[in-house]
């Protein structure tokens, strides 16, 4: 698998995982386009949004709620969440992730 957020899933790449919980892990974008730049990315590989399906309903919902529980307790009061679908529209990592995204 040469998926790197599998890698950094499986603790074959360091990144200095911010949470983890038995579905998804937060990181922090090696690139950051804002102060406050994370990546909140499901354990489960799928590729991207156009591959979601009925089956992962209750993953895409958590993936939300896991990005509002962290903006919380970094005391965000505002903020984005942004997915990228697609090469086309700026996607470069083949592995669902939300972007969270505050100044
Ligand atoms: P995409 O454009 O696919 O929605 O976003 C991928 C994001 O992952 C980019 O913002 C990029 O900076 C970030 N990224 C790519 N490789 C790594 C990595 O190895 N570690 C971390 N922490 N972020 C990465
Ligand atoms: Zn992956």
């Amino acid at each position: 698998m040469s998926c790197i957020f599998c890698k950094i899933i499986n603790k074959q790449e360091l990144s200095g995982i911010l949470y983890e919980n038995n579905k998804f892990i937060v990181i922090k974008d090696i690139n950051p386009k804002a102060p406050v730049h994370l990546l909140i990315i499901p354990k489960k590989h799928i590729p991207s949004v156009k591959e979601i399906g009925q089956e992962d309903k209750e993953l895409l919902g958590e993936l939300i709620l896991v990005a509002k529980e962290f903006a919380e307790q970094k005391g965000l009061k505002g903020y984005k969440l942004i997915i990228n679908v697609g090469r086309e529209d700026g996607q470069i990592i083949d592995h669902l992730h939300l972007h969270l995204l505050a100044q």
